[in-house]
C-alpha cells in the first residue's frame, strides 16, 4: 500500500476490504493520487446512517485545468495505439474489476446505500461496458462508400475527437463512469471524469484499476472537488471536444449552454418520468411483479424508474389492491442487510417524496401502502402506493426519484398513450399487454427512446440507452456509444 493512499484510509470501511488500496479519498490526475494543494476536502457519508465514511480531495479551478493538460498530453499516445492495444488494456482492466467486485460492491454500499445485492449488479453491469468497448475498439472504421465522382476514390474514417469530459451522478457510481468512459477510451479519447462528490470512491476505485491495468497515465483522470469548480473550466476549454453528462436535466441544460461557446459534442442523459401501461389483457401477475421492479430497484432513484401507473379501469381496483400488498411486503434497512429499499441519498431527495405525497392526498389521492419517513431512520422512505392521483398532482409532471408510485386509470388506448406522452421527458415507457397490434401500435406512438413490453430489464451494454425530447441527447452503449466520441473525416482522392 503506498504511504499517500495509507494516509488517506478511512480505516473502518478500508479493514473490511480484501484489497484496501482500492478505498481512495484523492483525485486521480496523470495516472497518479492528488491530494488538493490547498489540502481542501469534501466529507462522504453513508446514507444508512449519516455518518462521515472518509472525505475525498477537493481540487481547485487550476487544478481541474491542469487535468485537461494531461488528458490532453496523454492524447497522442493512446489514440496512436492500434485499436487491438487498446482493446488488450480495457479487457485487462475489465478483468481487474471482476476480480475486484466484492470490495467495489462493500464500497458502493458504504457511499450509495444501496442494497448489497444490487451492488454487485451494478458492478457486473459496470464491467460488461468495460468488456462490450474492449471488443468494439477494434472495429472504429467500417464505413466504405462507393464513389459519386469519376476517378476518385472515396473513404469516411471514424477518429478519436479529443479529450472527453464525462460528469456522472450518484445513483449508478460505477456503471455511469463505465459506460462513458470504457466508450470513450475504446474510440481513442482521454477522459476527464467528474463523479458526484457523494459518491466519489466508487470512481477511484476505477482509477487505481485503471492505472493497474496499464491505461496510460492522463488517460484516465478522476478529478473529484466541487462541481462546478470542477466542471466549468472543462465547458470553456476548446480542447475539450465531447461532454457527457448524465444526471438532472437542469444540469444538462446548463452544461449545454456553457459548452456553446467551445461547439463541442454533447452526450446528456437526463432525467425520466416513464409511464408504466397497463391494458385489461396484460398478465396481471406479471404486470404487478414488473411494476414492483419499474418502481423500487434503487430504492427508486433510477432515471428508468416508473414515475406514473396508468391502468386499464377494467382491471384497475385488482391491479391498485395486488400492487399494494406486494409493495408492502418489501424490506427496509441498511444496504449491507440487503433489504429490498436502502435508505435515499440525502434529505432533499426525502423531502421530495414528503411533497409528493401531500401534494397528491390534498388533491384527491388515496394512500395505499406506506406514505412516510419509516422508523428506520430519517433517510428511509417507505414504498409507497398513491390510487387515483390526479393529472395535475406533482407527482405527475415532476420526476420523483424516489419510492413513491402514483396510479390512475385510463379508459381507452388513446387515451393512455397521449397521457403518457404527456410530458416534457422522453426516457422510457413500459407497456404490459398481450395483443400484438396493440404491442406494435402503441411501440410506435409511444415518444420514448425505449420502450419496455411486458417486461422492466431492459438495459445492457449493446442496446443504444437514451432518451428524446428533454431526457436527453445521444446514446450510450451500443456501437452508437463509441461514435459520440468519434469525429467522421471524409477524405476524397483523385487517383486519375
Ligand atoms: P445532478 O444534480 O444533475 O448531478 C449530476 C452530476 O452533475 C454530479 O456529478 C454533480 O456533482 C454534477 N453537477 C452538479 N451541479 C453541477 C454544475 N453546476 N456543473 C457541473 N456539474 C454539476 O443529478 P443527481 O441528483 O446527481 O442525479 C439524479 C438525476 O440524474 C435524475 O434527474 C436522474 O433522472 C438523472 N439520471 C439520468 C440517467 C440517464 O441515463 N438518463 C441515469 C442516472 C441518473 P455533485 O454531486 O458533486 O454536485
Amino acid at each position: 500500500m503506498s504511504s499517500l493512499s495509507a494516509k488517506y484510509l478511512p480505516p473502518g470501511l478500508a479493514a473490511e476490504l480484501n484489497d484496501p488500496e482500492l478505498l481512495c479519498q484523492l483525485a486521480h490526475v496523470a495516472g497518479s493520487p492528488r491530494a488538493a494543494a490547498s489540502g481542501a476536502v469534501i466529507e462522504v457519508t453513508d446514507p444508512a446512517t449519516g455518518e462521515a465514511v472518509g472525505t475525498i480531495a477537493s481540487l481547485s479551478a487550476a487544478e481541474s485545468r491542469a487535468a485537461i493538460d494531461s488528458a490532453q498530453e496523454a492524447f497522442a499516445g493512446w489514440s496512436g495505439l492500434l485499436p487491438q492495444e487498446r482493446s488488450t488494456i480495457l479487457r485487462r482492466w475489465y478483468d481487474l474489476i471482476v476480480e475486484a467486485s466484492e470490495d467495489l460492491a462493500r464500497i458502493m454500499v458504504a457511499e450509495q446505500g444501496k442494497p448489497i445485492a444490487e451492488a454487485r449488479g451494478e458492478i457486473a453491469y459496470a464491467a460488461s461496458f468495460v468488456e462490450f468497448f474492449a471488443e468494439e475498439a477494434k472495429r472504429p472504421n467500417i464505413e466504405s462508400v462507393t464513389s459519386h465522382l469519376p476517378d476518385a476514390e472515396v473513404e469516411v474514417w471514424r477518429e478519436p475527437a479529443g479529450v472527453a469530459a464525462l460528469i456522472t451522478p450518484w445513483n449508478f457510481p460505477s456503471a455511469m463512469v463505465t459506460r462513458k468512459a470504457a466508450a470513450a477510451l475504446a474510440a481513442g479519447c482521454t477522459c476527464l471524469v467528474h463523479p458526484s462528490s457523494q459518491t466519489p470512491y466508487s470512481a477511484t476505485a476505477l482509477a487505481v484499476l485503471a492505472v493497474r491495468a496499464g491505461i496510460p497515465a492522463g488517460a484516465f483522470n478522476v478529478v473529484t472537488g466541487a462541481a462546478a469548480t470542477i466542471v466549468e473550466p472543462w465547458t470553456e476549454d476548446p480542447r475539450v471536444r465531447v461532454l457527457s453528462f448524465t444526471g438532472s436535466t437542469e444540469i444538462g441544460k446548463l452544461l449545454y449552454r456553457q459548452s456553446a461557446g467551445t461547439v463541442k459534442h454533447l452526450v446528456l442523459e437526463l432525467g425520466g418520468h416513464a409511464p408504466f401501461l397497463v391494458f385489461a389483457d396484460a398478465d396481471l401477475d406479471r404486470a404487478v411483479e414488473e411494476a414492483i421492479k419499474a418502481k423500487f430497484a434503487t430504492s427508486g432513484q433510477d432515471c428508468l424508474g416508473a414515475n406514473r401507473f396508468l391502468i386499464d379501469r377494467r382491471i384497475y381496483d385488482s391491479f391498485c389492491a395486488r400492487f399494494a400488498e406486494a409493495t408492502a411486503k418489501l424490506t427496509i434497512g441498511p444496504g449491507m442487510t440487503n433489504p429490498d429499499i436502502g435508505p435515499l441519498m440525502n434529505a432533499a431527495s426525502v423531502e421530495k417524496q414528503r411533497t409528493h405525497v401531500a401534494d397528491a392526498l390534498a388533491k384527491g389521492a388515496r394512500c395505499l401502502a406506506g406514505g412516510k419517513v419509516d422508523a428506520e431512520g430519517p433517510l428511509y422512505f417507505q414504498p409507497t402506493v398513491l390510487a387515483d392521483v390526479p393529472a395535475d398532482a406533482l407527482i405527475m409532471t415532476e420526476e420523483t426519484f424516489g419510492p413513491v408510485a402514483a396510479l390512475a386509470p385510463f379508459d381507452t388506448e388513446a387515451e393512455a398513450i397521449a397521457r403518457a406522452n404527456a410530458t416534457e421527458y422522453g426516457l422510457i415507457a413500459y407497456l404490459h399487454t398481450m395483443d400484438p397490434r396493440r404491442i406494435y401500435r402503441a411501440s410506435r406512438q409511444l415518444q420514448f427512446g425505449m420502450v419496455a413490453v411486458n417486461r422492466t430489464k431492459v438495459t445492457g451494454a449493446p442496446i443504444p440507452f437514451g432518451g428524446t425530447k428533454q431526457s436527453g441527447l445521444g446514446r450510450e452503449g451500443a456501437r452508437l456509444g463509441m461514435e459520440e466520441f468519434t469525429e467522421v473525416k471524409y477524405v476524397c482522392r483523385d487517383w486519375a
